[in-house]
């Protein structure tokens, strides 16, 4: 049996999704559940199951080697927990360990979001050949994440380059974080939404403000 796969997890605060990825990172089998962000720990735990279940179940599972999990942050890698800003109900929630038990015992490896997205882009995407590079993610949350010297940086948490709650206005609005007028107050994609509202944007019948 060949054993070149491995599964992904992408926790964000709108959606978590799974996949099973070749060498090549085709992705070759996925899932996908709503992040109900607003509920406790194990109701959001229970969702990350429901994907997980979803590719145990597939025939090619029994080739994936190891499990790689990107996760809104901040997270901490040593750890294994995660605390994303927009999932008050993890808070140092033991993903690692939790994810390990729903896989049969495979290697999980766990790094932000913003990381992942910058090994991807490095590895396969816009920052190919670059060996300096700041990646962004925009979504629910503003994430990001470094490449230098050509080896990225996720730095000992894996948050290094997590520049989304970085104050840009200080007299700015207060951010879910505790901090004032973050990056991520202002230009994730539901503030995004909310300060055009705010401002008089009236969205068209098929609007999506989320
Ligand atoms: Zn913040």
């Amino acid at each position: 049996m060949h054993t070149d796969l491995v599964a992904a997890l992408d926790i964000g605060g709108t959606k978590i999704a799974g996949a099973l990825v070749d060498g090549h990172g085709r992705i070759q089998a996925r899932a996908q559940r709503a992040t109900p962000a607003r509920e406790d720990g194990d109701t959001v735990m229970g969702a990350v199951e429901a994907v997980l279940a979803e590719l145990t179940a597939s025939p090619l599972w029994g080739r994936a080697t190891a499990v790689g999990i990107g996760s809104a942050g901040p997270v901490d890698a040593s750890a294994g927990t995660v605390s994303p800003v927009n999932v008050p109900g993890w808070r140092d929630y033991p993903l690692v360990r939790r994810v390990r038990a729903a896989t049969g015992g495979l290697p999980v490896e766990l790094i932000g979001d913003g990381v992942a997205i910058t090994a991807a882009e490095h590895w396969q995407g816009a920052a190919r050949g670059h060996d300096n590079a700041l990646c962004m993610v925009v979504s629910t949350g503003v994430g990001g994440g470094l490449v230098l010297g050509g080896r990225l940086h996720p730095g000992p948490t894996g948050n290094a380059g997590h520049i989304g709650h970085i104050s840009v206005d200080l007299d700015g609005d207060p951010c879910p974080c505790g901090a004032r007028g973050c990056v991520e107050r202002i230009a994730s994609g539901p503030n995004i939404a909310r300060r055009a509202l705010e401002g008089g944007w009236v969205p068209g019948p098929d609007g999506d403000t989320s």
